[in-house]
């Protein structure tokens, strides 16, 4: 007899344990399209990718009712490979990037829609912007201009620590920048956070969305 779990197992076991408002986003980065294909069968359509090739090549060779998450740091000359098809683009963190998201939008005759990244940890490697600047950003004449893209909600990372207090504070941050700036988008319904280690506690403090990778398809490795 075989006790291990398999991948389609750990996915259904976590599908079950969350309330139905919160969307999985499996986090498929690195790992091969055979894997990829077994969470489909399981029943998964929301897949994220932190890398625009990877993502594309993976795109063309998957069912195309999936819906792409496009969850990493986004360089601006990469957004016109993905534009075509990119459901939600998760870390938008200045006007520049958007300015160059709305132009593939309008090129490829669509509304791409994003989530603001708001700097919740205080580790200099997690990038975002603060409320503040993302309030600033939702005021100017720059982004109203922009008809191609719609900002639908926040994601934010907290701290890689072990800390729950930090890390519960770093998600209630977030969620209270996302009131915040609802009051001046009121379409946005988004909160992405919580990952592998911290989705229950994520949940807690008020996300709707979350990034979930290794729980499911087992740890990386990166060569
Ligand atoms: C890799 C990644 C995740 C998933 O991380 P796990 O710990 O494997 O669940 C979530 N969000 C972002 C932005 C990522 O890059």
């Amino acid at each position: 007899m075989n006790f291990e779990m398999t991948l389609a197992d750990r996915l259904q076991k976590l599908k079950k344990s969350l309330p139905a408002y919160v969307t999985l986003v499996a986090v498929s980065k690195t790992k091969p399209v055979s894997d990829l294909m077994e969470a489909y069968k399981a029943g998964q359509r929301v897949f994220g990718e932190n890398k625009v090739q990877e993502m594309v090549g993976k795109f063309n060779e998957m069912p195309k009712d999936i819906k792409w998450h496009m969850i990493g740091n986004l360089q601006r000359n990469k957004v016109k490979y993905m534009a075509s098809f990119v459901h939600l683009i998760h870390g938008v963190d200045s006007i520049k990037l958007l300015k160059e998201i709305n132009k593939q939008a309008q090129k490829n005759e669509r509304v791409i829609e994003c989530l603001l990244q708001i700097k919740i940890a205080c580790e200099s490697t997690k990038s975002g912007m603060s409320s503040k600047e993302a309030k600033n950003l939702l005021k100017s004449d720059d982004f109203k201009a922009l008809k191609n893209i719609k900002i639908t909600g926040v994601m934010g990372m907290a701290s890689f620590t072990e800390d729950k207090i930090q890390i519960s504070t770093e998600f209630k941050n977030l969620k209270l920048a996302f009131e915040t700036l609802k009051q001046l988008q009121k379409n946005m319904g988004v909160i992405s956070m919580g990952m592998s280690g911290d989705y229950p506690l994520a949940i807690e403090c008020g996300s709707n969305m979350i990034r979930v990778g290794s729980l499911i398809f087992g740890n990386r490795q990166y060569t």
